[in-house]
């Protein structure tokens, strides 16, 4: 088998799926044959696992020379000059950029609905949505196009989707992989991480991809560990914590059944069960969506008609530049963020609305550090909730907003998280079973998750 051959049958198999998925909104095929070429010109080094694989990247990932939309019209003619630090190292890796896949608008979202280029389909049901932001990397998975895609988590967009497509995901600690080259959205929530179908699979991807960056001032100067050596480990003696608020009001009775039994499998490897609160849990959605869209609203200052992408036409003066390119080029999901966060920072609302959601995020990062001193994991579900129909909710922001519930505490705090398939429930439908560990202990994760699979 050769890198060519490769990349020419995910393309075959990606063009068979897209007129049902809608995974991608850009394919790479001109530049991943030619980079596949030239692997096969130079001949693949038996020792490197990653060499001539096929990957898709989320489209807030710059990748050079390849169009990067953030699935937004004001970005829909982008042509990015660099690519992302990830990019960069996956490609010296070897692996084969093939495409670009569908997601919220600026990663707004739990169901790939705000996309601007329409929704994409779960593959396991084609009514559903493949959960979101980062729905387009899950489909593409979850239906084999791809082994690997990558995506992003501000609170939950790794996660989510994974549970809702029966794929793992997981979202490293902050600071263990560079952001640099992500569309920024929650500059202290955003983090970049994989997602493939099997557990092992993942390992080799997030070694490459971590490390420190000098272009990322947030990222760790933590040495990397070779994630695979996790993988198969036994989890006897591994003190798992599972919070009561995870198992509440506003889950589904067959999530909560899924999970519980996944829990039991643990249990019968050796695991030791405590069962535990994280109180300010409840206050973790308000808090979240005042300090994510504060940081959103400023972050999509840079997104002006002048710097980048499109610009409206017949304007009169600069004023009318910003504000017509600005209200034609945003989709109501990201107007309704940059409203949000403009107000909660705004000179008189500041203290009342930042300030505490600020203080509030103190609270649930001591909740899990707490939890996390005398226990290696936290599980619990990853979603309250099943794939729901497309359109289900679209007029429901709240609704939305509160399937962030089990998701979103973990960016609060820092903490790397993963989701990992916990079966089916009556209906044919995947669970996911979310695991979340010590700040730069993925390796729990691995270990666990790959006992669990
Ligand atoms: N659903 C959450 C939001 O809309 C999380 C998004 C994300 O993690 N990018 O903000």
């Amino acid at each position: 088998l050769t890198a060519v051959d490769l990349v020419k049958s995910t393309m075959a198999t990606i063009d068979e799926h897209e007129s049902q998925l809608n995974a991608f909104i850009t394919t790479n095929q001109k530049k991943a044959l030619a980079a596949a070429e030239k692997l096969d010109a130079e001949g693949i080094p038996a020792d490197n696992l990653l060499a001539g694989i096929p990957v898709a990247y989320k489209d807030n990932i710059v990748t050079k020379g390849v169009r990067t939309t953030a699935a937004s019209h004001i970005l829909d003619n982008f042509n990015p000059v660099y690519d992302a630090t990830i990019v960069e190292k996956l490609e010296a890796a070897g692996t084969i950029n093939v495409g670009k896949t569908n997601m919220d608008e600026f990663a707004m979202g739990s169901s790939t609905e705000s996309s601007y280029f329409k929704p994409t389909h779960n593959p396991w049901d084609l009514s559903r949505v493949p959960g979101g932001s980062s729905g387009g990397s899950a489909a593409a998975v979850a239906a084999g196009d791809v082994l690997a895609a990558f995506g992003s988590d501000t609170g939950g967009s790794i996660r989510q989707p994974s549970a809702y497509n029966g794929i793992f995901g997981l979202k490293p600690t902050y600071g263990r992989v560079s952001r640099w080259g992500l569309i920024a959205f929650g500059s202290s929530f955003d983090q970049l991480g994989v997602m493939t179908r099997r557990v092992k699979d993942a390992a080799p991807f997030l070694t490459v991809m971590s490390g420190h960056d000098g272009k990322d001032s947030t990222s760790s100067q933590r040495p990397v560990p070779d994630f695979s050596q996790f993988i198969g480990q036994d989890i006897k003696g591994l003190k798992i914590a599972v919070p009561d608020e995870f198992f509440g009001q506003g889950i589904a009775d067959d999530v909560k059944a899924q999970v519980e039994k996944g829990i039991k499998q643990l249990v019968e490897q050796g695991a030791i069960v405590d069962h535990v609160q994280l109180p300010h849990t409840k206050y973790a959605v308000p808090a979240y969506y005042v300090l994510a869209s504060s940081e959103a609203s400023s972050n999509l200052q840079r997104f002006d008609g002048i710097r980048y992408g499109f610009r409206a036409e017949d304007v009169k003066n600069l004023t009318d530049v910003y504000v017509r390119t600005r209200s034609e080029g945003f989709g109501p999901e990201v107007k309704r963020r940059i409203m949000l966060g403009t107000f909660a920072l705004s000179s008189g609302y500041y203290d009342a609305y930042f300030n505490k959601a600020a203080k509030v995020r103190t609270l649930i990062k001591q909740d899990f550090e707490e939890i996390l001193k005398t226990h290696d994991l936290i599980v619990g579900p990853t979603a309250p909730d099943t794939p729901f129909l497309i359109g289900a909710n679209v007029a429901d922001p709240i609704t939305l907003y509160m399937k962030d519930i089990l998701t979103i505490s973990a960016n609060m705090a820092g903490v790397p998280a993963a989701s990992v398939p916990a079966g089916f429930n009556a209906a044919g439908l995947p669970v996911g079973m979310q695991m979340i560990a010590k700040r730069f202990d993925e390796g729990t994760i691995f270990r666990a998750a790959s006992a669990f699979e």
